[in-house]
């Protein structure tokens, strides 16, 4: 029997090659004029195009985005858009500047707009991190859901194409676990299934031609599906698994989700046929865990927990944190199961 709750999350998307044109107006929209825009130092030159697009109606850039959200930078940032009278901040950048302009968010309440240039998915989410001391902690709040997003296609060609690629993958995994969550529902699934289509059949373009703007848009529009789902349903292991290896040692962030994406899968198939069913199909593979792991290897990507900086010796103690806190997952988690899962995540093995 169908038995489901769904809720819908409040934001404007503006999608299009060239919607950046529409900044002004969105800014307009959301009763905002004081503008504080935020980016990487990578990205200033992004940020500084912002800004001037703007004229009046920006007060400044904070260029000093960086992965994780340092609670330091965060506290910098807000005390800048205070100092600056800000009403609103315009994060242009991948997960990392969107997260920046959340915790900004979460203590100011000033509201979001974003214009993301990677396949992450954090502008759709009301998902809030934050790292002190060398611990990331996460949290759940509506205050941090940018109110407007433009996604525009022309933004991303400059994005590496190994970044693009696992930015993807990233983006996949977000979609698997939305067809298996706790709270998963018909829409999502649908939602789902479309983004990993769409981003399977773009990326292996996106990586050969980076500048193929139909690629492009095509990989964002499964980015903002994968965002969407994401923000809407809880995740499990995969997400799980990938935050603690990325929090205790130190392992780059779409990469990890990269490398480990085949292996959750193959984990949880047992449990979720119908999830897997759904995603060989959008995959165009036999199975959803061989098509993850074929995807990533025709990307050119990372496949071994080992190619990214993972020590040997350091699989036990990942395997004991990952079972430490239990949480919802489809199949129960077994010490003896994640490690195995990591031990084949270490090597690199085709499931
Ligand atoms: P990122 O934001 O860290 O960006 C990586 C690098 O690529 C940066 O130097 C950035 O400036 C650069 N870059 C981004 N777009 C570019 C472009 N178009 N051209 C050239 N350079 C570009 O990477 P990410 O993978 O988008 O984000 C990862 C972070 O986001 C992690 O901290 C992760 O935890 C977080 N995240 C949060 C959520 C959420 O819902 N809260 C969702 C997904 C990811």
């Amino acid at each position: 029997m169908l038995s489901f709750t769904y809720q819908i999350l409040p934001s404007r998307v503006v999608f299009g090659a060239g919607c950046l044109g529409k900044l002004p107006e969105e800014i307009k929209r959301l009763g905002a004029s004081k503008a504080l825009v935020l980016s990487t130092r990578e990205q200033r030159h992004s940020g500084l195009d912002l800004v001037e697009r703007l004229g009046e109606c920006a007060v400044g850039l904070y260029d000093r985005a960086v992965m994780h959200v340092p609670i330091e930078t965060a506290q910098a940032a807000g005390e800048e858009a205070k100092r600056l009278g800000a009403d609103c901040c315009v994060a242009i950048g991948g997960g990392s500047t969107t997260g920046l302009a959340k915790a900004i968010a979460l203590v100011s309440d000033l509201p979001i707009l974003a214009v993301p240039t990677t396949y992450a998915g954090s502008e759709m989410t009301p998902i809030w991190g934050l790292t002190e001391k060398g611990r990331k902690t996460t949290g759940r709040d509506p205050r941090v859901l940018p109110k407007t997003v433009l996604y525009d296609p022309c933004l991303t060609v400059t994005l590496p194409p190994m970044l693009s690629a696992t930015s993807g993958m990233n983006s996949i995994a977000h979609c698997m676990e939305a067809l298996y969550a706790q709270e998963a529902n018909p829409i999502m699934s649908m939602v789902a299934e479309d983004a990993i289509r769409a981003l399977a059949e773009s990326l292996p373009v996106v990586v050969k031609e980076p500048g193929n703007l139909e690629a492009r848009g095509r990989a964002l529009y499964g980015a903002w599906l994968g965002g969407m789902a994401l923000g809407s349903v809880g995740m499990a292991l995969h997400h799980k698994l990938c935050h603690t290896l990325g929090g205790s040692y130190n392992l780059p962030h779409a990469e990890t989700h990269t490398v480990v994406l085949p292996h959750t899968t193959a984990y949880n198939a047992p449990a979720a046929p119908e999830a897997m069913g759904r995603v060989a199909r959008a995959l165009g593979a036999e199975s959803a865990a061989e098509g993850m792991y074929d995807l990533a290897a025709a990307l050119g990507a990372p496949l071994s927990l080992a190619a990214i900086g993972m020590k040997a010796g350091d699989l036990d103690a990942a395997a004991d944190l990952a079972v430490h806190n239990p949480y919802y997952n489809p199949r129960p988690i077994t010490r003896e199961g994640i490690r195995a899962l990591l031990g084949n995540a270490f090597d690199g093995s085709r499931p």
